[in-house]
């Protein structure tokens, strides 16, 4: 019997402790009878030109980045997609027309689930100013959106993301000052571990009459505080699920031409414990 030729895929990042990215994507694979497979290469900073150079070589399909590479990998590429070039960062690649390509399925994959959302009042809250937070400013700068507020507890970097974006810093203390009907949390806060438990933000104290919607990026747990506070004042919630989900499937369809299948949502949602 003649064997169809498989394709490698790939996740790297350090440490890469914990990565659905496998199970998600090899779900989709053999759900469709598409010939990949997709490994975990835990890869150290000091070597990632060395994996870069492997990718090449090694004919790799495709393969997604996350920390601490996304930045270092930049300029290691042949091409950056405009996404990645307007975040800054890369967290996946592929290959087109012979080069090897980075894009940032990030920004779609945060954009992807306000789609289904009803409308708001145009104004923006954005808690966090890390690299979550980047991907975020460019999907709400893509959709013409002016009134965005970025916060931080430190104060340290939400001037600058601010500044590149012309959205407006606030200091953490002034964040229930603000009407805005679009809440996000792109702060660890509400993570399993130390952060569990925690919020950024705490709904009873919104200074506006009508609640709007609250967006967390934490997934695990997908019941966060955050959320369960929201939801408690009337707010539609948008789960940090549906951001990985989405962007997870922006790489599929980079990949393999096809959406991701049912099977690998079912399998995401398995993993963090959703009932089903
Ligand atoms: P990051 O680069 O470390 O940035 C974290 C941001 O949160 C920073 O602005 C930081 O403040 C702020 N912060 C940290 N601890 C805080 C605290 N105790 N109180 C208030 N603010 C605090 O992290 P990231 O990569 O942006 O990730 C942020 C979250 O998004 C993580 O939970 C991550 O899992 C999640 N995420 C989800 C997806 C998804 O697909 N759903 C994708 C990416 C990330 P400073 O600016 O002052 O340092």
């Amino acid at each position: 019997m003649m064997q169809m030729p498989g394709y490698c895929f790939g996740v790297t990042g350090w440490p890469l402790a914990q990565t659905l990215s496998p199970l998600l994507h090899n779900t989709g694979f053999q759900a469709l009878d598409f010939p990949g497979v997709m490994f975990a290469w835990p890869v150290k900073l000091a070597d990632l030109e060395l994996f870069v150079n492997s990718v090449r070589l090694l004919n790799i399909r495709g393969c997604c980045i996350t920390i601490p590479h996304k930045i270092a990998i930049m300029p290691l590429l042949d091409e950056i997609c405009e996404d990645a070039r307007n975040v800054g960062a890369v967290n996946t690649l592929f290959w087109r027309d012979g080069k090897l390509c980075g894009d940032n399925t990030d920004v779609m994959g945060f954009l992807a689930p306000l789609e289904a959302k009803s409308s708001f009042n145009g104004q923006v809250l954005l808690l966090g100013a890390g690299g979550a937070a980047r991907a975020v400013c460019a999907g709400l700068k893509s959709l013409g959106l002016k009134d965005v507020f970025i916060t931080s507890k430190s104060n340290k970097r939400q001037a600058q993301l601010a500044e590149k974006y012309a959205f407006t810093s606030v200091e953490w203390e002034k964040r229930y000052s603000l009407e805005a009907g679009l809440i996000i949390n792109a702060t660890p806060l509400g993570m399993l571990g130390e952060n569990i438990g925690v919020s950024p933000y705490d709904f009873s104290h919104y200074p506006g009459k009508t609640p709007g919607i609250a967006y967390d990026l934490v997934y695990n747990p997908l019941e966060t505080l955050f959320l369960a506070n929201a939801a408690g004042h009337g707010w539609e919630c948008i789960s940090g699920l549906e951001m990985f989900y989405w962007q997870a499937n922006a790489q599929f369809m980079r990949w393999t031409g096809d959406a991701l299948p049912v099977a690998s949502r079912l399998a995401l949602e398995d993993a963090l414990g959703l009932d089903i």
